[in-house]
């Protein structure tokens, strides 16, 4: 099956060890079945990780790379990636439960096409010379690495989130200590091996597993920089109180969504049926940015639920390994009872149009689920669920686009929205409107790595992906010259 190390899942200053903590099982959403076991770090062991983090940052194997030295590792673990990519794929999918076709297309590829755009950028972080008003002084700044990060990733695209921010710390020469989630661990193990078959020297790339104990040590580490981190808003709460009372260590954060689509009247429905169910399904509706509030222009409510529940309802439910599967479980019992318990709330907040259960089979399935007639203050408005729900609410548009923008804008996440309409003036307006950190026009919400992501509101801190990732990694300098007598 996999190449995952069975026992020594921790990765401390270039050696392999065995975790000292608790051991958590590992778990095939698809068949309930434990994969692995994997023993968690101590408490020592995370002190350990950042002390060889520390250790390595100056050390010349890595501080003394040449950038096109540098830039090759980053292009070697890209095609390693890829010639792995089938491999990585199956872990994935059988971890996360991930369709198959996803995990090669938008997991693997994705994982390998960050090293490769973050290589590029290695020969190109570039100060600026300053016009200081000051004689005889030559006034110019330099970007260096920030230094020791902590990465810490959540269970929806392991792999995938772990190169948004790996590629980019390892490109401005930063080193690492990796937390992934521990409810979907083994991609990360297995990129970390394919870092070192790679040759990045020991100390600079380091994996610490566990749950938010482990995480937790990180975050409150005073010898930890800067922390990525992308999970929950409630969690990165804690994170940053964390941050605050230890060293104020930097922060990324990339939290929480709840995106709002919005079809207008002049929108193609068949079109945007087809791009709203990919928008809020695809990975079972576990993408940060799936769309979950549905604005539809009343004069449209009606056919556009129509047609929305007949695309739902033809889905195929299998596990992610069987390559027409489109509708895969959800990760885990415990995610399943979370998104069980806002179905259950939503009964109440308006009309079950269909599913509502989860499917009578081995593994946490649960149907696709459309409420219909909600309002903006049900639990279901404005709750991210993280799950196969949509939420359709009517607005009235022969007024203008006002109260959309206003009502899209009534959340407290930002993250991600989306758009349908044929009308090139009424699609600026509401990208003009929405206070959120990406607006797709018609189409899905599938990140890339040169352009930005990240939230307003209670959805983040900072960009990852393009030219702006490099800002998280790196500290400017500014060096003063005088040079006159
Ligand atoms: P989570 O907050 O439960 O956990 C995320 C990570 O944080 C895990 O590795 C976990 O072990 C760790 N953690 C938990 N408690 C901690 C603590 N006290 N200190 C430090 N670390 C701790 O999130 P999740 O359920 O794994 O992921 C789903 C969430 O991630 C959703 O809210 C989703 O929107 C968000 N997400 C956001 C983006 C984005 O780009 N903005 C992308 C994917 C997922």
């Amino acid at each position: 099956m996999s190449h995952v190390k069975s026992t020594q899942q921790q990765y401390i200053g270039g050696s392999w060890v065995e975790g000292a903590g608790q051991s958590i099982p590992t778990i095939d959403p698809a068949t309930e079945h434990v994969i692995h076991d994997v023993a968690s770090a101590s408490e020592q062991q995370v002190n350990d990780a950042v002390a060889a983090a520390r250790e390595a940052l100056t050390r010349p194997e890595w501080a003394g790379l040449l950038p096109v030295q540098r830039a090759k590792l980053l292009f070697d673990i890209a095609d390693l990636i890829e010639s792995h990519a089938e491999e990585l794929a199956q872990l994935e999918t059988l971890d996360q439960g991930q369709p198959i076709g996803v995990a090669r297309d938008v997991s693997v590829a994705g994982a390998a096409n960050h090293f490769r755009y973050f290589a590029g950028f290695v020969t190109k972080i570039q100060g600026t010379t300053n016009p200081v008003s000051f004689p005889d002084t030559l006034h110019y700044t330099r970007r260096e690495p920030v230094g020791v990060n902590a990465l810490i990733t959540p269970w929806n695209f392991p792999l995938m989130i772990l190169a948004w921010k790996l590629a980019p710390a390892l490109a401005t020469g930063n080193t690492v200590v990796i937390k992934p989630s521990e409810v979907t661990p083994l991609t990360s193990i297995r990129l970390v091996e394919l870092c070192e078959q790679a040759g990045v020297p020991a100390g600079v790339v380091n994996l610490v597993t566990g749950g938010g104990e482990v995480g937790a040590v990180l975050s409150s580490h005073p010898d930890v920089d800067h922390l990525s981190y992308t999970g929950s808003t409630a969690t990165g709460k804690i994170i940053t109180k964390a941050s605050a009372d230890s060293n104020l260590k930097r922060l990324t954060l990339e939290l929480g969504g709840k995106a709002p689509s919005i079809i207008t009247a002049n929108a193609d429905i068949d079109q945007a049926v087809a791009g709203n169910v990919g928008g809020a399904l695809l990975n079972s509706g576990q993408v940060c940015a799936a769309y979950t509030r549905f604005y539809v222009d009343s004069r449209k409510h009606d056919e556009f639920v129509d047609k929305l529940a007949k695309a739902v309802t033809s889905m195929r439910a299998g596990a992610g390994k069987e390559e027409d599967a489109q509708l895969t479980p959800v990760v885990s019992e415990k995610h399943l009872q979370h998104v069980t318990r806002l179905i259950d709330a939503g009964r109440s907040e308006g009309e079950l149009v269909t599913g509502g259960n989860r499917l009578d089979r081995e593994g946490y399935f649960i149907e696709p689920t459309i409420f219909s007639g909600v309002t903006d203050d049900a639990t279901i408005a404005r709750e991210e669920i993280f799950g196969p729900v949509l939420s359709v609410m009517s607005y009235d548009g022969s007024d203008g686009l006002d109260e959309v923008i206003a009502r899209a804008n009534g959340s407290q996440y930002g993250l991600a929205a989306s758009v349908w309409t044929r009308d090139i003036a009424e699609s600026q307006r509401l990208a003009d409107g929405i206070r959120s950190g990406a607006v797709f026009v018609n189409m899905l919400p599938i990140p890339d790595m040169a352009a930005p992501w990240g939230g307003y509101k209670q959805s983040g801190w900072g960009r990852e992906m393009g030219p702006q990732a490099l800002e998280c990694y790196t500290e400017t300098k500014a060096v003063w010259l005088h040079y006159g007598a």
